[in-house]
């Protein structure tokens, strides 16, 4: 394999558990900044602000950026923009809106809708309204900040962005762009993000369906480590990653490995 130009890293099951830094991960973003290496700190999260997630790394030793974390919010913001698809009509927490500094955003002749976590603050006639703003268009565009199901509240299992996109999804038999892992727009939106083709990044993750399945669809490679939410059975699910790491921590060296192999491939081709 040759080696990739630009790293996409997980953050949760990657670079932490939780609260809890993975043994090593502080390092490796230092090592991959050192090196100069292009990357993007990736999560599906939609309930905490970029600033919020810097704050966390930093408290864990990890040098980071906002411009340096990719979320739903932030990838749908350059997908809405790069298209000029505008207005956009939102349908995500104040936090999450702050986040689309490159669209306007208005109902008025709304182009997209956008649906994120809006949690409690959702109620019959703010769907409705979603509802209307697609029915009135047909060209309208369904944007959905990631498709997870539901999410573990304080007070319990709480319903999150999926349900709502389907419902909408079901009323106007129109296809939903979802901006989050797996999917493919998330992955061509980090891509772009990064200035590389999408052959030239590896995604680290966790997860082999939504971290490796999802990046190597999107024609990334994938590579998974053995931290987080990995299971042994998970190698047994029919996706093969690129690479297996026992954690992040065993990137560099890999990183170096697959270096050295690209430089004796050069050799014996070019002899
Ligand atoms: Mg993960």
């Amino acid at each position: 394999m040759s080696r990739p130009h630009g790293i996409l890293f997980d953050l949760d099951g990657v670079i932490y558990n939780g609260e809890t830094p993975i043994e090593g991960s502080a390092e490796v973003i230092a090592w991959v900044r050192r090196e100069r290496i292009p990357y993007l700190l990736v999560t599906n999260t939609t309930s905490q602000p970029r600033q919020t997630l810097v704050n966390k790394l930093q408290s864990m030793g990890i040098a980071a950026s906002t411009n340096e974390i990719w979320t739903p919010a932030v990838a749908a913001n350059l997908w809405l923009s790069e298209r000029g698809v505008s207005p956009a009509a939102l349908f995500v927490p104040p936090e999450t809106a702050a986040e689309f500094q490159d669209v306007v955003i208005s109902d008025e002749g709304a182009k997209a809708v956008v649906v994120g976590d809006l949690g409690s603050s959702w109620d019959f006639a703010t769907l409705n309204r979603a509802f209307r703003l697609l029915h009135a268009d047909t060209e309208t565009q369904l944007v959905a900040l990631g498709m997870t199901r539901y999410w573990m509240s304080p007070t319990g299992p709480s319903l999150d962005v999926a349900p709502f996109v389907v419902a909408l999804v079901h009323a106007t038999g129109r296809r939903a762009v979802v901006l989050g892992k797996p999917s493919r727009e998330f992955f061509d939106a980090a891509a772009l993000k990064l200035g590389l083709p999408a052959a030239d990044l590896l995604m680290i993750g966790d997860d082999i369906r939504a971290d490796v399945g999802g990046a190597q669809g999107a024609g990334l490679r994938g590579a998974i480590v053995k931290t987080g939410k990995f299971r042994p059975e998970d190698l047994e699910q029919g996706v093969q990653p690129d690479a297996v790491l026992n954690s992040v921590a065993d990137f560099p060296d890999w990183w170096l490995t697959v270096a050295r192999s690209d430089e004796s491939n050069t050799y014996e081709n070019n002899p």
